[in-house]
């Protein structure tokens, strides 16, 4: 060990100049931190007068375990490359500089959480159940049951709902919003505006989230607000217009929002919003561009802001096993985040933190299975294939015609410019299947894909390793090493100098 320390120290040495050219504002200020010996989930905050902040964004990247954010950012060094425009192995995300630990993410019952009881733990500080929207977790499985056969329609048995960061954030008289790429009824954006057992009562949470006065809300999830739509036949569009809000439906009518009004809620599809790579830009805005919006109108308040951005479906994308969705997803989360940084940066009131509520799918970057050479993968092989992608695989099922007849030339076109004429049967198989033709498509193309890369998946479900931690505060007063997501919420609360509490 010994042996090892000189060259440890120099190793040191050089990250840290390597680090004052790169992120001078950064390491001038290490040191200010006081997060001493940090026990995971019993992190004590006092944060003095001096550190805290106005206005607090949390950026949530669903889904997004370090494998993902790796093959985005090689993606978009090679894309960068082939446009002639910087070295591949130089370019960095967005969020890479505010790197600044790990995250435990297990929940209260499992090693494995999922998107409701993470998002609970991170909102809240408590740890709950899967499923459980702020609340505290209950073990009765007799009456979870009941309650969850009642599917969209709701609970009846109530737990005890705690206070969500929102919540408070909107007592102390700040603006508050949500921006997501799922329905703004989904497990994240719910679990911060709700307060249910059961993430999938989607007519309960979304009538909750109508009550919550919120000032920006901006997804997908229009279905949850139309009579037609709800078992209780209950018109939430028109009470949204009752509270004043202005409601939008498309880019264009967004972006012309007069920003002197209060409250803006859009609603950009019936449930979630297509994937970045298969959007239409001049319909449906992109999470960048909610974002910007959202900060436009959230900071007109004095008193501050809290805002809630997720890039959703980072999640749907690897629980799909498809790493093209994940590159689309992931970037496109770069960019909004980007937005949220460079705003911080220019003020001093201004708290950005960044982590994944989980990973999913167990991504890897080298499959034996595949290639028993795989170790000595150049750089390069992963991408040729992915590059030449236009959609994901979700788009290009989406082009094809009612009777499938242009399955070839739109697979050839927007997937796989090399389809043999074997694999054009296997994908054409799919559409004989007697149900979930989609899914099967998606999945056989999805995997004629992967099998061109050497990367791999170990589940379509979850996984329980801590994700990254990306802090930014105007001096750097932040977390560091492996902390718990509950520890999230004491921060949070603790720079925006408020208490979270229990509810009635
Ligand atoms: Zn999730």
């Amino acid at each position: 060990m010994n042996n090892n320390r000189p060259a440890i120290f120099l190793i040191s040495c050089t990250f840290y100049i390597i680090n004052i050219f790169l992120f001078p504002n950064i390491v001038s200020t290490w040191g200010q931190a006081s997060f001493d010996s940090i026990v995971p989930g019993k992190l004590k905050i006092k944060v003095s007068p001096e550190n805290r902040v106005k206005n607090l964004i949390l950026l949530i990247p669903d889904g997004m375990g370090v494998t993902h954010s790796t093959l985005a950012r090689w993606y978009k060094g090679a894309d960068n490359l082939s446009n002639g425009t910087s070295d591949r192995a130089m370019t960095s995300l967005a969020i890479d500089e505010l790197a600044c630990g790990l995250v435990r993410t297990y929940s209260s019952n499992s090693l494995i959480t999922d998107s409701a009881a993470a998002i609970t733990a991170m909102g809240t500080g408590h740890k709950t159940q899967s499923g459980f929207l702020a609340v505290l977790p209950r073990r009765d499985q007799r009456e979870l049951d009941q309650d969850h056969q009642l599917g969209s329609a709701g609970a009846k048995h109530e737990e005890q709902s705690v206070q969500t960061i929102l919540e408070a954030a909107k007592l102390s008289g700040r603006s508050v919003g949500l921006v997501v790429t799922s329905e703004i009824q989904h497990a994240t954006p719910a679990g911060l505006s709700a307060h249910v057992n059961n993430r999938n009562a989607m007519d309960v949470i979304a009538k909750q989230q109508v009550d919550q006065q919120m000032d920006v809300v901006l997804g997908g999830g229009a279905d949850y607000l139309l009579p037609e739509k709800r078992k209780d036949k209950e018109d939430l569009l028109a009470e949204i217009k009752r509270q004043k809000y202005i409601y939008v439906s498309n880019r264009e009518e967004l972006l012309k929002t007069n920003t002197h009004r209060p409250k803006v809620w859009g609603a950009f599809a019936p449930l979630d919003l297509p994937y970045d790579f298969d959007r239409d830009p001049k319909k449906i805005p992109s999470l960048k561009e909610m974002t910007e919006k959202a900060i436009e109108i959230l900071q007109r308040n004095k008193r501050g802001f809290f805002v809630m951005i997720e890039g959703s479906k980072i999640d749907w994308a690897a629980h799909a096993n498809d790493p093209v969705g994940v590159i689309s997803e992931v970037l496109s989360f770069d960019d909004a985040a980007k937005v949220a940084i460079d705003f911080a940066k220019k003020r001093n009131d201004t708290v950005v933190i960044i982590a994944a509520d989980h990973s999913t799918g167990g991504l890897s970057l080298g499959s034996y299975q595949l290639d028993k050479n795989y170790e000595l993968t150049p750089w390069n092989s992963v991408f040729p294939p992915l590059l030449k992608v236009k959609k994901t695989a979700a788009g290009v099922f989406a082009l094809l015609d009612k009777d499938r007849t242009n399955i070839q030339s739109v697979v050839k076109e927007n997937y796989l410019p090399d389809l043999s004429p074997e694999e054009l049967k296997i994908l054409a198989a799919t559409f004989t299947l007697p149900t979930q033709t989609k899914e099967k498509f998606i999945a056989e193309l999805v995997r004629l894909m992967v099998k061109r890369t050497p990367l791999s998946w170990t589940t379509i479900g979850h996984t329980g390793e801590e994700v990254v931690l990306y802090v930014y505060h105007p001096k750097m007063f932040r977390p560091t090493g492996v902390v718990s997501n509950t520890d999230i919420a004491a921060y949070m609360a603790g720079v925006l100098g408020i208490k979270l509490g229990k509810l009635d």
